[in-house]
């Protein structure tokens, strides 16, 4: 049975508290928050629990489509580009029913827990039934993401997508017409009226891309979303510019930017092709950027500029998108690495900008703007990496958060505790026991 610590004392052989590395960090933990944090307490109390490995704040993995995990390993075959790539993915997403993807998220959701995730950014756009028709509830699919998170032990906010064109200017076809709610006012209303059942769950809202929305369309999605998370596939495709050029005579972040789109609760993902004058506008409105880089390398998008993007001003926060992985240290390092083979420069992101990006920009990103610390009366989300792997074996004090982010896996992860819940234990996941044999039983069902 999985441990609620209500009134419970860690002690933490190494804690990663925001700026250092600190050793012998006593934690309490008082229902769902941290109480006292209290670092150089030399010897663990007799009635503490005693984590060897270093100790981070959980990690928000800010951009998922939970159902392309049943890709992963599958689109490698001949060459391909993004566009091909999709027509797979639809595939799946042609197959899914409210019930086949409660089995399938949860699982996904399950390896997140198991590589320290503790809060997931939803990009939701699977709404409908096949051919566009509504469910008898229309959030059905959106409570079953819901209702997984749950069942996986990590809170979700939850993106709800509004996606009205299958191109600029042309209408949704096919598999697309799952993801249409007609116009922004239809999706308003559904939306509006969904109640996600629990405290682990937060509603926020995306517009797919421009791709996705029509530009006199977008002012209703913003208004509708108030001061929740708007979250935008942006510029990841050149052909993206390209159509969005042609139709506007502006960029995609110049249309957003026209249609008010564009503030501190924005993060645009991917933000992979963008000109001097989009990086200004977009770090001017402080609106956030989710990198995707696993994703992104595997669909040969190319290496947005997530520096100079920081440098104008909008914070950096890090998603598995399709899941080839699932491991946001190499989303972390990938973002300092790729900017090494693109410069031929080193040293653009320390360890500790990265951590930043992976913990409180993350949860920040995602409206859970206290989560991501280990600080007095923040969610207590905890997540121990063990040093004794082969990995990272001989990793010292006062370099141990470079070692986690340019060397730990998702496998080197131990123990994770979401919202004072205790859910991952020495490398098990406390709710759902075999998440690989979930994975692998719910991927077969819905397989094409
Ligand atoms: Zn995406």
């Amino acid at each position: 049975m999985p441990l609620i610590w209500a009134e419970t004392l860690i002690w933490a052989e190494l804690a990663w508290l925001g700026d250092a590395v600190e050793r012998g960090v006593l934690i309490e933990i008082d229902g769902d928050r941290f109480g006292a944090v209290t670092p150089g307490v030399e010897q663990p109390p007799p009635d503490a629990r005693r984590l060897a490995g270093v100790t981070v704040p959980g990690l928000a993995n800010v951009h998922s489509h939970a159902f392309h995990r049943a890709l992963r390993g599958r689109t490698h075959a001949g060459k391909g580009s993004f566009w091909t790539w999709r027509e797979q993915m639809y595939a799946v997403a042609t197959r899914l029913t409210p019930d086949s993807y409660l089995d399938l998220a949860r699982a996904v959701y399950g390896e997140m827990a198991l590589a320290g995730v503790t809060a997931v950014g939803e990009f939701h756009y699977l709404h409908h039934d096949t051919g566009g028709a509504r469910y008898a509830d229309p959030n059905a699919m959106s409570a079953a993401l819901v209702q997984a998170a749950a069942e996986a032990g990590i809170r979700i906010t939850l993106l709800d997508t509004c996606y009205l064109t299958g191109g600029v200017q042309r209408p949704l076809e096919g598999p697309q017409l799952r993801f249409g709610d007609g116009d922004a006012a239809r999706w308003a209303e559904r939306v509006q009226a969904f109640r996600p059942a629990g405290d682990h769950a937060r509603v926020g809202a995306a517009l797919h891309s421009v791709r996705g929305v029509p530009a006199d369309q977008i002012p209703e999605v913003v208004a509708a979303t108030g001061d929740a998370p708007l979250h935008v596939h942006l510029s990841e495709q050149r052909a993206e510019n390209d159509g969005c050029l042609a139709a506007y005579g502006r960029t995609p972040t110049g249309v957003l930017a026209d249609a008010g789109a564009l503030g501190p609760a924005t993060t645009t993902v991917h933000s992979t092709h963008l000109t001097a004058e989009d990086i200004g506008l977009l770090g001017g409105a402080g609106a956030g950027v989710c990198m995707c880089p696993t994703t992104e390398r595997d669909l040969a998008d190319g290496i947005g500029p997530a520096r100079a993007l920081a440098d104008a001003g909008s914070p950096l926060s890090l998603g598995s998108d399709s899941h080839a992985v699932i491991d946001l240290f190499e989303e972390a390092r990938a973002v300092e690495l790729d900017e090494r083979l693109r410069t031929e420069q080193r040293g653009h992101w320390t360890a500790a900008a990265l951590l930043h990006a992976a913990t409180v920009a993350g949860h920040a990103a995602i409206g859970w703007p206290h989560a991501g610390r280990i600080a007095t009366g923040a969610p207590a989300d905890l997540v121990t990496v063990g040093l004794d792997s082969i990995r990272l074996a001989g990793t010292r004090a006062d370099t141990a958060a470079a070692s986690l982010v340019f060397a730990a896996t998702a496998a080197d992860v131990r123990h994770v505790t979401v919202s004072g819940r205790e859910v991952v234990r020495d490398g098990e996941h406390l709710l759902l026991g075999d998440v690989a044999a979930r994975l692998s039983a719910t991927i077969g069902a819905v397989l094409p």
